[in-house]
């Protein structure tokens, strides 16, 4: 009987969904700008997100990352790598 370790949870900024953490990018703020946390290590407050262009989106809109991270961004992009993560599948639209 394998034991169900329960993984830990974070929220998506941008959606609000519960997830598992390995589910989600962290992002932390350096020098005033969010910053990829890949390795999940850097100190500090982090705000996860879905690797998804919506998310990213929703969560910039919302402000979502003033809140996480407890102060004004006055702008608050989503970090260079970030494109790089969301996977483009793009489905292309060939119906009928
Ligand atoms: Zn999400």
């Amino acid at each position: 009987m394998p034991a169900d370790i329960p993984k830990p949870l974070r929220t998506c900024a941008g959606c609000r969904e519960v997830t598992a953490q390995t589910d989600l990018v962290r992002l932390v703020v350096m020098d005033g700008k969010l910053i990829l946390d890949s390795d999940r290590r850097l100190p500090g407050r982090g705000a996860y997100l879905h690797p998804r262009s919506e998310c990213g989106q929703i969560a910039i809109q919302r402000r979502a990352f003033n809140r996480s991270f407890r102060r004004n961004l006055a702008e608050a992009e989503l970090p260079a790598g970030w494109n790089s993560l969301i996977n483009p599948s793009s489905p292309t639209p060939n119906g009928a």
